[in-house]
């Protein structure tokens, strides 16, 4: 099997085009093929040399991801991508056209073995890794798809399938990747990573030194709910992760935030904004409340409007920043891990 260079740096790319024996300046052209003209074929790449463009095609590949099926919102603003990666295995992505820019929503494993009781990736458990080129991959057919519109990603958010901070160094990898000038020229604001709370690791990234935004999965006020909505908290407990945040905050200056999934009867009462406002007062943090996407498998409900209004309205009381995720997408498999699922139902995977 030929060797894929998609998702290679410029200097791993260099390297590995070592036997070719070129000039520095080739690797530079090819990544800028790959990545920004979205041409993924030596032989399209019309500033190489005829002799070269045969000898690259017959040693080496460039695969990114085969798009396998599109699901777009009725409103034409959330579209969901079932990606194909070079084994065969499929992966979600999320285009969300927001009013301030165009955000995509990125999967680091297929599938994802954290547990969350509310999430569809964790269904079967997770299958591998991702790459930090099949992560790139995702971006990139999707600001190939956005730059046809003469349009590009303005943000990316690591949320979809998998724990990112469980896939590390790939993570890392790709964040730095997109921050070059010869992918997207994307500044580190513009990156949030999310973790369901895996404290070291959290610790770990509070020493790279990169101003990303820290999205940390809380979903609870406290240690009994949160257990029981998330697995992961018997290992590392809400004390523990809220202490993490803390630490990522006053080491990046950067304000975390904190996800809390509004689920009907489990997390929503007042009682529940009241301790949650408790557990972050004096934090440099801010918290996303998410009305659930329903997840069919799991039997879960959405709170009422009402319900929602009044969490929000005890957090602000309280003074602490809180926002509601605009819903989007909810007439699509928008929740994490369904579209995948779908599939793999389908052709009995
Ligand atoms: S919510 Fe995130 S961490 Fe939890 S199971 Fe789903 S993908 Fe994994």
């Amino acid at each position: 099997m030929k060797q894929n260079i998609f998702g290679m740096s410029l200097p791993q790319l260099q390297g590995c085009l070592k036997e070719f024996k070129l000039p520095a300046y080739r690797a530079k052209q090819i990544v800028e093929w790959m990545y920004q003209k979205h041409v993924l074929d030596f032989q399209q790449m019309t500033n190489l040399p005829i002799a070269l463009r045969t000898s690259l095609t017959d040693n080496l590949d460039i695969f990114r991801v085969k798009l396998l099926e599109q699901q777009d919102s009725r409103d034409g603003k959330t579209s969901k991508f079932l990606l194909e990666l070079v084994d065969g295995i499929a992966v979600e992505s999320v285009l969300m056209r927001q009013s301030y820019g165009n955000s995509v929503c990125l999967s680091t494993q297929a599938g994802c073995n954290m547990g969350c009781t509310f999430c569809a990736s964790t269904l079967h458990g997770m299958v591998r890794n991702l790459t930090q080129g099949e992560i790139l991959a995702q971006a990139l057919f999707i600001n190939e798809v956005l730059n046809k519109e003469e349009q590009s990603i303005n943000t990316i958010v690591i949320m979809g399938s998998g724990e990112p901070l469980a896939n590390y160094d790939n993570v890392l990898n790709f964040i730095r990747l997109c921050h070059e000038t010869y992918t997207m020229n994307l500044g580190y604001r513009h990156i949030a990573v999310s973790t369901a709370g895996i404290v070291p690791m959290i610790q770990e990234l509070a020493k790279e030194d990169l101003p990303i935004t820290l999205s940390i999965s809380l979903h609870a006020p406290n240690n009994v709910i949160r257990s029981k909505l998330m697995p992961i908290n018997d290992k590392f407990d809400i004390h523990a992760v809220v202490a993490a945040g803390k630490h990522y905050a006053n080491i990046t200056k950067r304000r975390v935030t904190y996800e809390y999934i509004l689920i009907a009867g489990e997390n929503d009462q007042a009682e529940h904004a009241e301790e949650l406002s408790r557990l972050l007062r004096g934090q440099m943090a801010n918290v996303n409340l998410i009305p659930i996407n329903p997840v069919v498998e799991r039997g879960l409900k959405r709170p009422s409007l009402n319900q929602i209004k009044v969490f929000e309205e005890i957090l602000n009381n309280n003074h602490i920043a809180v926002t509601v995720r605009r819903e989007m997408g909810n007439d699509i498999q928008a929740a994490c891990g369904q579209l995948r699922n779908k599939h793999a139902a389908e052709n009995q995977l």
